[in-house]
């Protein structure tokens, strides 16, 4: 079958346990397929030279009994998540050469299940950017329009969901590094809530921030994926011990009577006109699925750019100390003693974005500063967070664009940072709050995609999902493929 790639993740399950298509075939599709198309949109940093061993033990498991909505799976990871012997970089020269001893737990999860690893999936480098251009592999390009970027930080992962190189992949969200490059690529990507999915392995860029989650072309199939993801882990003292659930029960709920905010905010000056009329059909699209659409305020909106580029920054500059050259990763030549050691590792090791991140963060916890940034900006999170407090006694969801405009040019935006971060405008108060977005395919702006921000309260994962599959049910963005990828 040479259309396997058309089919979305949750039909190709319901193939592989009708026996219709076996692991082997369906790993081999798609590795014939990133053969053939990411020297176009460089979206893998790693193809993994033993997904075909691991689809033949799926093979096997199934043969002798063994069931499961993933088993024999293929799906990509970020290279953030650390992978059992095989390369794990997040975008930087620093780790080029580091091969992880051990499995990030939602790779783990997801093995364990019978998910078999494509490859590693290109990033910005140690997840810091909204274009995928921090790389040390490379910019990736936007399927839709190569001359445009993905999106970031989980571009790699974007474009190779939405080439159709991967039914499925694994992303990381920050400050909106999930839903804004989803956005951008035209497919769906879940932000769980803080704590939901396990960080343990996720190479840390602001922890209290970070939130690893699903980036497939459905809601139906990234509440398959999280299934396998979610869960509470004891090796990350910030994983929330809560049951698990079947984040698939609730898809088919109908929407009559949901309550939707729509934030005056997220509609004001900056956003782009045609993105608007696009999220304003979806949102008739709700208004005749039944849901009452209310105009609400996130006050503090405003703050959340300024207050992540402190907090995002200071947690960076502290997690980021541990790459010195000493214990693992890019040790500079011929270093003449310690301090020369650290500084030329770090200084060549690491790329001009992560090197401004680190010194703003560093400014702001130094001693004297602390109190006027840090502490204020933890001040300002404990308002963005109220602000959504209030909303929810209101509404069931909120929605939203999930970004100003649509794809920009490579480049566009490189000389200019604060363009850059204003990217995020609306989706980093969720991850100041610790709350579950999401953004889905809803149609199109100059031919490029446009997404919809559906944002929930803490552990409304499988409401969102819900939201969003119903959408899914009465619209067919999500469907659509990219021309030259087909
Ligand atoms: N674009 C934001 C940043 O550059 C968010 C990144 C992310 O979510 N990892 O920090």
């Amino acid at each position: 079958m040479s259309d396997l790639h058309t089919r979305s993740l949750s039909e190709l399950s319901a193939m592989l346990q009708s026996g219709e298509v076996s692991s082997v075939e369906l790993t081999q599709h798609f590795l014939q397929r990133i053969e053939q198309h990411d020297a176009q949109l460089n979206s893998f940093i790693t193809v993994a030279d033993n997904a075909l061993e691991a689809a033949k033990a799926a093979d096997d498991a199934r043969a002798k009994g063994e069931s499961g909505a993933l088993l024999g799976m293929p799906i990509a990871h970020k290279d953030i998540f650390c992978t059992k012997g095989l390369k794990t970089s997040c975008g930087s020269k620093m780790l080029d050469n580091f091969i992880s001893p051990y499995n990030a737990t939602v790779v783990e999860k997801m093995q364990q299940v019978g998910v078999v690893t494509l490859g590693k999936t290109n990033m910005d480098e140690f997840a810091m950017g909204s274009s995928n251009e921090t790389s040390f592999y490379g910019a990736v390009k936007n399927p839709w329009d190569t001359d445009c970027v993905p999106g970031g930080s989980s571009g790699g992962s974007a474009a190779s969901v939405a080439a159709r190189l991967t039914p499925a992949a694994t992303g990381t969200d920050t400050g909106g590094s999930i839903r804004q490059p989803a956005a951008l690529c035209g497919i769906t990507g879940l932000k769980p809530t803080y704590g939901r999915v396990s960080r343990y392995g996720m190479i840390a860029f602001a922890s209290s921030l970070d939130q690893g989650g699903p980036m497939a072309q459905s809601a139906s199939d990234c509440a398959l994926l999280m299934n396998a993801m979610a869960g509470f882990d004891e090796k990350d003292s910030t994983s929330i011990e809560r049951d698990t659930e079947d984040y698939t029960a609730e898809l088919d709920k109908p929407l009559d009577g949901l309550r939707i905010g729509l934030p005056k905010e997220y509609f004001g000056d900056g956003l782009d006109a045609s993105v608007n009329a696009v999220v304003q059909a979806a949102l008739q699209q709700y208004r005749d699925m039944g849901a009452e659409l209310i105009e609400i305020e996130l006050p503090n909106s405003g703050l959340s750019v300024p207050v992540y580029y402190v907090v995002a920054p200071a947690e960076a500059s502290a997690n980021l100390s541990r790459f010195d050259g000493v214990r693992y990763g890019y040790r500079c030549d011929d270093p003449k003693d310690l301090t020369d050691m650290y500084e030329r590792s770090r200084g060549e090791g690491f790329g001009a974005e992560v090197k401004r991140r680190i010194m703003v963060g560093a400014y702001a916890l130094s001693a004297g500063y602390y109190d006027a940034y840090y502490l204020k900006a933890q001040q300002c999170r404990h308002l963005i967070a109220d602000d959504f407090k209030q909303a929810f006694e209101k509404v069931d969801v909120i929605m939203g664009p999930t970004s100003p405009g649509v794809a920009f040019r490579l480049g566009e935006k490189m000389d200019d940072p604060v363009s850059m971060y204003l990217n995020d405008i609306y989706t980093i108060a969720v991850n100041l709050a610790g709350l579950p977005g999401m953004s889905i395919p809803a149609g199109f702006a100059d031919g490029k995609p446009v997404g919809l921000q559906i944002i929930g309260n803490a552990f409304s994962e499988s409401r969102l999902l819900n939201v969003a599959h119903q959408y899914q049910q009465a619209t067919d963005w999500h469907r659509r493929m990219p021309q030259g990828f087909a």
